[in-house]
């Protein structure tokens, strides 16, 4: 019986870590909508970075053929510097995060990074550089340590502390039932929609990439915690001169970006700072006007203090 019951106990660990790997590859893959017709071109070589500058050139797009959704795009957004791409809802914000990640490809024209098509460099290398904190952040059925030091396998344990204090997220994880070695993910500990974003921005940290994405990356948050998140992200942002770009619903998150761009209906309509795009009195000053009401009638906030 003893002979018998090593081998299956280690055929039954087998089987659960295969299990695990897969499931997490399943969502992983799901949650990131990987398109499989995005490949590398043969012998493709890496992105090489220098400023971090990226240029969108007459890009047009659509899911399907018969729906355009980006059409004719032209924007820069400059290297260093902290962008924010704001416009009403379907207008294509996330599909630009999507495009640059090369979830898919442009249709016409192209994307460069400092110079390089992102079609000609390996898919690999562009996804290194790349940082992104999503809408909704795919969680490794694992402990939650593991999920933020998949940012960089490399870090240390305290490195990985470091960055979960720095996202905010340090002193909720000592509450949780195990600390860090809590299980979260479908089978472990349910985390909340802004425990989960302050996770991504942790991986991001670890990670430290240089160019980096947040698609309505503090929306679950309330303003508190937001608040505190977004000035540690700019601090992170402006030290290290990183391109960054901020896809924003609520647009009291981004007003002190150094370029503010409206998007309708896939194109540009208007861009430049807050106070340019105030005084301009086009749609960035509808939209700001009709949530500074909304806000007004609502909690009241920071940036009303240090705006209005
Ligand atoms: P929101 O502010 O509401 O998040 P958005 O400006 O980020 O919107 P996108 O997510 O870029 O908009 O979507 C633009 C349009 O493309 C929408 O009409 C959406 O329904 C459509 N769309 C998005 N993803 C897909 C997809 N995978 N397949 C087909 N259509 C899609």
């Amino acid at each position: 019986v003893f002979q018998l019951s090593v081998p299956l106990n280690f055929l039954g660990s087998m089987y659960r870590e295969l299990r695990q790997s897969l499931l997490d590859m399943e969502t992983l893959f799901n949650l990131q909508k990987v398109n499989v017709q995005v490949k590398d071109k043969p012998n493709a070589p890496p992105l090489v970075l220098s400023k971090g500058e990226i240029k969108f050139e007459n890009v047009s797009f659509g899911y399907r053929p018969d729906r355009p959704i980006i059409k004719n795009l032209n924007l820069t957004i400059p290297a260093g510097k902290k962008v924010a791409i704001v416009g009403p809802s379907g207008c294509g914000k996330s599909t630009i995060l999507r495009l640059l990640f090369r979830y898919y490809d442009v249709q016409e024209g192209r994307i460069l990074i400092d110079g390089q098509d992102i079609r000609d460099v390996s898919l690999d290398s562009l996804r290194k550089a790349i940082g992104v904190v999503p809408q909704d952040t795919p969680l490794f059925n694992n402990t939650i340590e593991h999920n933020i030091h998949y940012g960089n396998l490399a870090a240390s344990k305290e490195e990985v502390h470091e960055a979960a204090r720095r996202a905010h997220i340090h002193d909720s994880i000592q509450n949780f039932p195990d600390g860090y070695k809590t299980m979260v993910g479908e089978r472990g500990m349910m985390i909340s929609g802004g425990e989960k974003q302050r996770l991504a921005v942790a991986r991001l940290i670890l990670k430290d990439p240089p160019l980096l994405f947040f698609d309505e990356a503090t929306s679950a948050l309330d303003t508190h915690t937001e608040s505190a998140l977004l000035s540690h992200i700019n601090s992170l942002v402006k030290a290290k001169a990183r391109t960054s770009v901020f896809v924003a619903h609520r647009l009291r998150t981004i007003y002190d970006s150094d370029v503010i761009i409206v998007l309708k209906e896939g194109r540009v309509a208007e861009s430049g700072t807050h106070e340019v795009l105030i005084d301009r009195g086009g749609l960035y000053g509808e939209l700001w006007s009709a949530q500074e009401t909304m806000f007004k009638d609502g909690e009241g906030t920071a940036v009303e203090r240090r705006v209005g």
